[in-house]
């Protein structure tokens, strides 16, 4: 059995004309699926009875199961423990922020990257999530966010029905299981779906150039983040394995390429992290190594995650970096994670009992 969250309209249309039915199906039955968000949308009313057998007896509706909901006290955010199928746990976070809800996914169970700072590296690779895993994750948050219409109105945010931002920013490196992700892109951004503008979707990636090269080809406007962290590529791949494989220059050099054909700027993630990447020679490099590329840049203080090994930095040092790339030019924010109280920060992504050994 397929999962029905990891086909596209156009498979389903294919579908309809194989067996004779009209295509229109197709569209109603994505519009039951993720506007009305119903839970059988197979069974909806205004499909003809045939419809189940006819495009969909290989198909399962499978919403996973939230084992577990958080909401943070201090800025309402949710986090998610979703069970899936076989059981692997992930997580999603749902931010509120002014005038978006954004939603943080997940794209594998665990991750390969092995980020020294990050949690989610420590439990290694468990699977790669479908399609429709990925998607579902947004029909899960969008039917709580639907069962709870307080939690808007209680933030005093326009009562917004739906997730309006998604950022790939949650378990997993995302362009390490391309191929799914980019069908969830093409499924959660279908205009009879859920309708999200691609370009109020993200994508960060650690550096996986084969991964951006084939988005790129399937989605050349989504936006792109790029976890750098140091500007100094030895530096750089003691704390991020993945720059053995494709250097910071190569890195470089492919978003100089992919800005020649996407018109919009690239978002730069720089966790900082005490007394290894947070120093004014630090800011300085880095303001060299993006200069002529379009580029805003987030500094995500360190969430600790293994106070002995590496802490955040002190708020001045902080400052300071940002003040410099500030004067030099550059669009930058700091940026404090949410959901502190309840570990949805980023690096802090991990289902409990997964450990691997350090
Ligand atoms: N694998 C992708 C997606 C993860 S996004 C990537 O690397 O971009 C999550 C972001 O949070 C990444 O920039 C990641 O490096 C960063 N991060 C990981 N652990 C962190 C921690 N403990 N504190 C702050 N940021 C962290």
């Amino acid at each position: 059995m397929r999962n029905f969250y990891s086909i596209t309209r156009h498979e389903l249309e294919r579908r309809c004309r194989e067996t004779g039915l009209p295509e229109i199906h197709a569209s109603t039955l994505f519009k039951s699926a993720y506007k009305t968000l119903s839970d059988d949308p197979l069974g909806a009313p205004s499909l003809p009875h045939k419809m189940r057998s006819a495009v969909g007896d290989d198909l399962e509706v499978r919403l996973p199961s939230a084992t577990k909901i958080q909401v943070s006290r201090y800025d309402q955010s949710v986090k998610f423990l979703f069970e899936m199928v076989d059981g692997s746990l992930v997580e999603s976070v749902l931010m509120p922020e002014r005038r978006r809800v954004t939603l943080c996914v997940s794209s594998q169970v665990g991750c390969r990257q092995a980020c020294t700072f990050c949690h989610t590296g420590r439990m290694g690779l468990r699977r790669n999530l479908e399609a429709g895993e990925i998607v579902s994750q947004l029909v899960a948050a969008n039917r709580w966010i639907a069962s709870h219409p307080n939690w808007l109105v209680d933030l005093g945010l326009p009562p917004l029905q739906r997730v309006t931002n998604i950022v790939f920013m949650g378990m997993g490196e995302p362009l390490d299981n391309v191929d799914a992700v980019a069908d969830a892109i093409t499924i959660m951004t279908d205009p009879l779906g859920s309708g999200l503008a691609l370009r109020r979707i993200s994508v960060s990636t650690a550096g996986h150039l084969e991964g951006l090269a084939q988005m790129l080809s399937r989605h050349p406007d989504v936006r792109l983040a790029i976890s750098i962290h140091s500007p100094f590529d030895a530096e750089r791949s003691k704390i991020m394995p993945i720059n053995r494989r494709w250097p910071l220059l190569d890195v470089l050099t492919a978003l100089r390429e992919a800005q020649t054909q996407i018109n919009h700027g690239i978002l730069i993630q720089y966790t900082m992290i005490r007394g290894v990447n947070d120093s004014l020679r630090h800011a300085e490099e880095l303001v060299r190594i993006t200069a002529g590329l379009k580029v805003k840049v987030n500094l995500i203080p360190l969430n600790e995650i293994d106070p002995s090994r590496f802490a955040s930095p002190a708020a001045t040092a902080i400052e300071a970096f940002r003040d410099h790339l500030h004067h030099s030019g550059l669009r930058v924010m700091i940026r404090y994670s949410k959901g502190q109280d309840i570990s949805a920060a980023c690096g802090q992504l991990v289902t409990e009992n997964t450990f691997v050994s350090p």
